[in-house]
């Protein structure tokens, strides 16, 4: 097979395992897919909150009647909607601000063919009515939840007697068949951050981190496969959400050689200026205060997705370093080193580029793993650049560079393999 065989398919192969739940298989490898939106999918077209702290009801105006199940989650406390794929076209604020028993929403893909809206309350509250009206009159269909308050013990107990079995299916295993391969070439897994329902950072102008992160992504896989020296995996190549033990879990599955986490950070107005690229790798005690506070953001993307923690065993929050291998931490620092030696030819670097954190998405004690915050979405110049094409043709060629310094000594006089 020629090298532009194999990557084709490898490229079927992998967007067969990181969208296990697609129904069909449509991807055009080489285009920034957008946000899914069609005009086949209900439409959810404007949102309204009433009530109080007593009792809230939450409504959501759709093109069409749809099926809906709700559950909670505890510590914070949510309600998550679970939805077929809907379009969102809701007010540019929506979810913002909430009312009564709501602090705020947040809703998108949660998978393809599956769309989710996560309530945050601001305490336990008890979902007394979910359903949907048909659309009836001049009104249009739509989705009514309402909640009331309740004690934390009831709202545990609501908890363990929730039939889980209809969410789990936001669990499927994306790692479950890694392809088997011959292909000796290392194998490097991109991981955009975000994605789906969360949107990770944005910026002023209201750029989503989750779109920046991936588009660099897809450049930066470009890059490697080009080189002919490696296979690609991404976690995601389209905008679906990706839970963090998921994106570990199918680094190791396909026992990859490196895996690369892609992400652009930001910062309160309020706190200052920052500029530049940063690489962090994986340690039990954050280098410092704001590197700890950028774990702590990054790691809640579960928390923002409405993923049940509590059912996962609770290997996320306490494997850290001490589980990791000497090795791997060895590696992860040794590449993080060379891609900052690298950015700092072609990129602006934070004043301080090399720290660490304990990243959950960094935990895989088998894979040498960095996370790479390219720059600030609250900074006018690094926004420029982020969404510059040129800028990241440039900044992926610098990660590509580091990726052949990190492999040739291995690489050289063997015939492959890690
Ligand atoms: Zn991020």
């Amino acid at each position: 097979m020629t090298v532009r065989t194999i990557a084709l398919v490898l490229g079927v192969s992998l967007f067969a395992g990181s969208a296990a739940w697609a129904a069909e298989p449509s991807v055009t490898a080489h285009k920034l897919a957008p946000v899914v939106e069609s005009t086949s999918f209900p439409v959810a077209a404007d949102v309204r909150l009433g009530g109080d702290d007593k009792q809230t009801r939450f409504v959501v105006d759709l093109s069409q009647k749809i099926d809906v199940a709700t559950f909670t989650l505890v510590d914070p406390y949510r309600v998550v909607v679970d939805l077929p794929q809907v379009t969102f076209k809701l007010p540019a604020q929506a979810g913002e601000h909430g009312r009564g028993l709501v602090n705020a929403f947040r809703y998108g893909l949660i998978m393809q063919g599956g769309s989710r809206i996560v309530l945050d309350t601001k305490g336990p509250v008890r979902v007394d009515k979910a359903f949907v009206l048909a659309a009836a009159a001049d009104q249009p269909a739509r989705l009514v939840i309402d909640l009331s308050a309740t004690d934390r013990e009831s709202f545990l107990r609501n908890i363990t007697m929730q039939d889980r079995s209809p969410h789990t299916s936001s669990k499927t295993n994306i790692s479950a068949q890694p392809e088997a391969d011959a292909d000796a070439r290392p194998l490097i897994v991109v991981d955009p951050g975000h994605g789906g329902i969360d949107s990770g950072t944005k910026s002023g102008g209201g750029q989503d981190e989750k779109d920046v992160v991936l588009a660099f992504g897809l450049m930066l896989r470009d890059r490697l496969e080009k080189t002919g020296k490696y296979r690609v995996a991404m976690t995601r190549s389209d905008d679906t959400f990706i839970p963090l033990d998921e994106r570990v879990r199918f680094a190791r599955a396909r026992k990859a050689a490196l895996f690369i986490s892609i992400h652009a950070d930001s910062i309160p107005r309020s706190e200052g200026q920052a500029e530049g690229a940063s690489v962090y790798t994986l340690s039990s005690r954050a280098s410092d205060a704001e590197t700890a506070r950028l774990a702590e953001v990054e790691n809640k993307s579960d928390v923002i997705a409405g993923v049940d923690l509590t059912s996962e065993p609770n290997d996320v929050a306490n494997i850290l370093i001490d589980l990791a291998q000497r090795e791997t931490k060895a590696f992860s620092l040794q590449f993080a080193r060379d891609l900052v030696g690298e950015f700092k030819s072609t990129t602006r670097l934070h004043m301080h580029p090399l720290k660490s954190a304990g990243f959950i998405v960094l935990k895989a004690p088998d894979v040498p793993s960095v996370l790479v915050e390219l720059g600030y979405m609250s900074t006018k110049d690094d926004l420029v650049h982020l969404v510059s094409a040129d800028w990241r043709a440039r900044t992926a060629d610098s990660v590509a560079h580091a990726v052949d310094a990190f492999f040739a000594p291995r690489m050289a006089g063997t015939s492959g393999g890690n």
